[in-house]
């Protein structure tokens, strides 16, 4: 498989990188990306039905032509077996008729980034082995990709992991994923300010030029785990064609009959999932996107215009959708109207702010997506509705219900993408009015509707972990030096 820059390449640059090449350094010219142009065909759907998840995903990355061996492959599909059903790692539950839900948090840290994070630490481990080399990865995250970052890396060779939360801003049983993970390769920096400030210390370290020389001069190479890996985007594919082939298999829906794929989306790489999907000749009609009150995705969709100048992000109840820069949009801009156009949508962006479709490409997106947003009391009275029935779901699946309803009666398949444990206390609260704590809020949860707490979730608190010492975004390259000498 080739991968070419989205914003064209550079007279010196690289003009198209393998898949390995992509995962090790994902970042292309102009400050672009990489994308394939064309995505392999899947041919006959219902010879496909009956592979088990593992040999339909070495069908998928065959299809692609992934340049990794056997044993790669087969290392980073195995990280599978840590899901709740190892042939079944994202199972569809019908909740009325003709609704399902993908249950994609069944990994180790119950958030849907597993789904992608955990073959991704085998394949990039297992590259920079063969190569020879050491990585640092850094992360930054508001909550979910923090601990399956983490989680992913724990104690694999040849890989080093910084992970840089804001204090205070992530949820109590997510900054003690993070804190009480005790593999030495792995760093985690508390610091004052919020996401943003995380995230942008994060931007700044990776160009920084000292930085850089100090991590060359500990010969280790600088990478970063962040959602436009295309490599992470590869096992996003996956389970939304296994989707499709179960509701085949067991007989919810025809032959070549059409369903709709709903995605509570923030920086777009789910939904970009489907989209290839559906390139690759799986009947989905519609991708829906779903959003909290950052709704600018459900603007671009409506009005064709992605316009970030008189938005403020809002903080919400589903924090893992609280972007405005979502970055994967930028792929479906290439895929669609090719290279030259993408880089002159994103120039619009970066310089005024804000771009705008031509009526005839509004057209073309139009025709594979369609949106909706939710806001906080549409949120919680979903969760409460969910709840009473007897079936637990998270803020960030809830914004997806009122989807549920938009468009012609075709069998709908929503994308859940973390378990209830995660988000105990909003869950609670949108039930009854009341705040509180996250243990408090799990065991209660847990008792009224005798459901069983993940065990590796309650086991967070028992443990007494020590949080790292809040610092200053300034800090951040001395403490990581440092933490790297005394290794
Ligand atoms: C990351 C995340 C999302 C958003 O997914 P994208 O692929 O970035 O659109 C939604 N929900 C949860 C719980 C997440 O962790």
């Amino acid at each position: 498989m080739r991968l070419y820059p989205t914003r064209g390449a550079a007279q010196s640059g690289r003009q198209s990188v393998s898949f390995s090449e992509a995962v090790l350094n994902p970042a292309a010219d102009f400050g672009g990306l990489y994308a394939p142009k064309t995505t392999p065909k899947l041919g006959d759907l219902s010879a496909l039905k009956e592979l088990s998840y593992r040999n339909l995903s070495k069908t998928i990355l065959k299809l692609f032509e992934v340049d990794l061996d056997e044993k790669t492959i087969d290392e980073a599909l195995s990280t599978y077996d840590r899901f709740d059903d190892p042939s079944n790692p994202a199972p569809l539950v019908c909740v009325s008729e003709r609704l399902f839900v993908m249950e994609l948090w069944r990994g180790p840290t119950r958030a849907f980034k597993d789904m992608a994070l955990q073959p991704f630490g085998a394949i990039l481990s297992s590259l920079a082995a063969k190569r020879g080399e050491k990585y640092l990865i850094l992360a930054a995250t508001s909550g979910d990709t923090g601990p399956a970052t983490l989680e992913t890396f724990a104690n694999r060779a040849d890989t080093e992991v910084v992970c840089i939360y804001p204090d205070g801003g992530t949820s109590e049983t997510q900054k003690l994923q993070m804190i009480s993970q005790e593999a030495t390769n792995l760093k985690v920096i508390a610091i004052k300010g919020d996401f943003d400030d995380a995230q942008s210390a994060l931007k700044t370290l990776l160009s920084s030029e000292s930085f850089n020389e100090k991590i060359k001069a500990s010969a280790r190479k600088l990478s970063a785990a962040n959602s436009v890996n295309f490599g992470r985007i590869l096992f996003q594919i996956i389970y939304h064609i296994r989707g499709y082939l179960e509701l085949l298999k067991r007989g919810e829906i025809k032959e070549g009959e059409a369903i709709d794929i709903i995605v509570p989306s923030g920086n777009f790489g789910n939904a970009l999932g489907a989209y290839y999907a559906r390139k690759m000749g799986v009947n989905i009609a519609k991708i829906i996107i779903a959003s909290n009150d950052n709704n600018i995705l459900t603007d671009l969709i409506a009005t064709g215009r992605y316009d970030l100048t008189k938005r403020k992000l809002i903080a919400t109840s589903s924090p893992a959708m609280d972007i405005l820069k979502s970055s994967n949009v930028e792929r479906i801009l290439f895929d669609l109207f090719g290279e030259q156009r993408t880089r002159s949508l994103m120039e619009d962006l970066a310089q005024k702010g804000a771009f705008r479709l031509e009526a005839a490409e509004l057209d073309l997106l139009q025709n594979v997506f369609e949106a909706a947003w939710s806001n906080e009391k549409e949120v919680f009275s979903a969760i409460a509705q969910n709840a009473q029935s007897g079936y637990m779901i998270d803020p960030h699946t809830a914004t997806c219900l009122k989807a549920a309803r938009l468009g012609e009666s075709r069998v709908k398949v929503i994308c859940s993408t973390a378990e209830w444990t995660k988000f105990a206390p909003t869950i609670l609260n949108a039930i009854e009015r009341k705040i509180y704590g996250d243990k408090e809020a799990l065991l209660e949860l847990s008792k009224r509707f005798d459901i069983a707490i993940y065990p590796s979730i309650l086991n967070l608190f028992a443990k007494k972990p020590i949080a790292p010492k809040p610092i200053a975004p300034n800090e951040i390259e001395g403490e990581i030096i440092s933490w790297l000498a005394k290794r």
